[in-house]
Parts: C-alpha cells; sequence; structure tokens
C-alpha cells in the first residue's frame, strides 16, 4: 500500500495538509461599551459607523428588549456586532417584592437593607433557585431578539469583599483583609447548601476568609450561573461574554470570580491599570496572565479605562493589551472618546493584519 493510501484510510489524507500546518490565529476584534448618549437612530448609525472607521467591530449596550429590536438593524447596516450589556447579580429592580433574594454579609446585613459602599450597590444571592430562575427568564428574553449578537454579562460576581485600592481612599476605607461588612453571602439558603456540602456552617468557621471549601463554594457558585445563562444564550445561537476583574487571581480575591472556568465564548476583563495603581506597560501583563490561564481555550478582550487614558496612552494601553495575548481590546466608553483619542486608537487598531 502506497503511504498516501494508508493515510486517507487512516483519515489522514484529506485534512492533513491543514493539520500540519500551524492553526492560523483567530481574527481581531475589537469591542466598546457604550451608555446612552444618542439622540435617534440616525445619531446611533453615525456613532457606529465613526467606530467602524477607527476598527471596531462589536458594541456592547445596556437596554431592554424593545430597545435591542430598535438598535440591532441599523447597527448591522452599518457592520456592528450589537451585544445585549447587563447587569447581572447587582439588580434592585426585585428589592420590593423580594427582598429575601438579597445577599447578606457576615454581619447579617442584607444589601436589601443596608447596600456596601453605594446605594446601588444591591447584590442578589447567587444560591437563590429564584434568583437563578428570574434571571434565565430575563436572559430569555433578550437573547430571543432577532440579530442580537450575544449577552454581555457584567457584574457577575459578588459584591467587592475588597476595592481594587486605589478606591480605599474615595471611601475612606483600608481593606487589608476581609472585613465582615464586605464579606457575602451568609443567608440561610448559602449556609444550608455549604452546610449539605461540607457539614460546616459557614457562620461557625473559626475563620471564614482562610477556608478553602468556603472560597471553593463561592467561586462555584458564580460559575454556575455563568452555566445557566450560558445555556439560555447558547440555546437561542447567540454567544455569551462576560466583563470580570482584571486577573485571574486579583478577580477571585476580590469579588469570587473564578473566571477561568466560566463557559462563555469569551472574556473581557477590565485591565484598569490605575484602579489598581499600576501604570500602562501593567496591562501587558495582567492580559498575559489571564490569556496564560485560559490555554487558548476562548478568546481574551483587554478592556480599557478611556477616562484614564489621555490619547497618546490609550493607543500604548492598547499595544501592550496586544502584545500580551489579547484578540483585540474593548474601550469604556466607545462614546466618550475624543477625536484625538479616536485617530490614535485607529492608527493601532486599523494596522492589523
Ligand atoms: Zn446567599
Amino acid at each position: 500500500m502506497h503511504r498516501r493510501d494508508f493515510l486517507r484510510l487512516a483519515g489522514f489524507g484529506l485534512v492533513g495538509a491543514s493539520t500540519l500546518a500551524a492553526t492560523p490565529p483567530a481574527p481581531m476584534k475589537h469591542w466598546a461599551w457604550m451608555r446612552g448618549g444618542w439622540k435617534d437612530m440616525d445619531d446611533w448609525k453615525r456613532s457606529l459607523a465613526a467606530l467602524r472607521a477607527i476598527g471596531m467591530d462589536a458594541v456592547l449596550v445596556g437596554g431592554n428588549a424593545d430597545f435591542y429590536r430598535a438598535c440591532v438593524p441599523p447597527a448591522r447596516d452599518e457592520g456592528v456586532e450589537v451585544h445585549a450589556w447587563q447587569f447581572i447579580m447587582m439588580r434592585g429592580e426585585h428589592v420590593q417584592a423580594h427582598p429575601e433574594w438579597y445577599a447578606v454579609n457576615r454581619k447579617g446585613v442584607s444589601t436589601a437593607e443596608k447596600p456596601p459602599y453605594v446605594n446601588y450597590y444591591r447584590f442578589m444571592c447567587p444560591s437563590r433557585e429564584e434568583v437563578r430562575e428570574a434571571l434565565r427568564v430575563a436572559v430569555r428574553e433578550l437573547a430571543s431578539v432577532e440579530g442580537l449578537a450575544g449577552v454581555h454579562l457584567d457584574y457577575i460576581r459578588y459584591p467587592d469583599v475588597i476595592l481594587p485600592v486605589a478606591l480605599w481612599s474615595k471611601y475612606g476605607i483600608v481593606q487589608d483583609k476581609e472585613y465582615p461588612e464586605y464579606d457575602y453571602c451568609y443567608c440561610g439558603v448559602c449556609r444550608e447548601r455549604f452546610k449539605r456540602r461540607s457539614g460546616q456552617d459557614p457562620l461557625g468557621l473559626a475563620d471564614p476568609p482562610a477556608h478553602a471549601g468556603w472560597l471553593q463554594y463561592r467561586y462555584d457558585t458564580i460559575t454556575e450561573v455563568v452555566g445557566l445563562l450560558a445555556d439560555e444564550v447558547h440555546a437561542r445561537n447567540k454567544r455569551v461574554t462576560a466583563a470580570v476583574f482584571p486577573t485571574p487571581a486579583i478577580a477571585r480575591s476580590l469579588v469570587r470570580q473564578d473566571w477561568t472556568r466560566w463557559k462563555v465564548d469569551a472574556i473581557l476583563p477590565m485591565v484598569y491599570h490605575a484602579f489598581y495603581k499600576e501604570n500602562v506597560a501593567w496591562i501587558e501583563r495582567a492580559t498575559r496572565e489571564g490569556v496564560v490561564a485560559l490555554r487558548g481555550r476562548i478568546p481574551l478582550y483587554s478592556g480599557l479605562y478611556v477616562p484614564d487614558l489621555p490619547p497618546a496612552d490609550l493607543a500604548e494601553a492598547a499595544r501592550r493589551a496586544l502584545a500580551g495575548g489579547a484578540q483585540g481590546i474593548s474601550v469604556f466608553q466607545g462614546n466618550t472618546l475624543t477625536p484625538e483619542h479616536r485617530s490614535a486608537l485607529a492608527e493601532v487598531l486599523n494596522a492589523r493584519g
């Protein structure tokens, strides 16, 4: 038997050339978070055309299903994908009807009565079936909108048990360890579920922040919610993405996001250097940490915080993100870019191959 015939019989013949060649890199893609600010649909189309001109491919926009039904068709005309940007665990809308759905801290105080840090920080408990079902229903409705590219999960986490270091002075606090008033969730459902899993009551632990099993329980509850919502989105042939804290280690320790394990199609870490008192060069290191941890399973797009990036720094931040292995960037926010930001960014993004 000729070698070629043998390879074909073995299933190698027809695909041999492509499997021997290096896997082609996935195409670059660039994103912008967007919040309102346009007067009408013509204005919306103009703002999308301006983003397209500097090399942007997708926008993440907040709204309800009716809003997306109106704004998706014009965006498609402009060649820009629309993803439904949604706050997930932080939702105040059920606080009147279902205060018991809200997360409770280690002092026994619910975010329904007294949210931490700011009055809108009303996080729900991710362990509760009713919460999960309400989120599934909300996401299902959005994912049913024709032409929408995907659903983007934001605030898919616990409240910050420790805030990014640059915010401590803003709130007049020092968070050198996990303090009970910022540590969630110790509601009856969480305590019962953890007891079933480990035999222990989290409130009875000698040192809850140091307990690996209790930490893991909370990583897992968020990961489970992501999986449930991803199933809803995927069942409607849409993609699901998430905004997360900047590196896998920071995300786990500050907000209990174990995002390298999530069932999403892409991840958008908020690599907001100044929040962590870091410089622009850190964006490359932080990006690489995420890319390495994901091992090529899904693409990572580095989120850049425009208010802390003058135009030349924004361009440098984008270069750093790409050098760190990101498949693209996402700017917060697309509608706040100045003309100088746009031209600085265009040079980097439009230079792609
Ligand atoms: Zn709970």
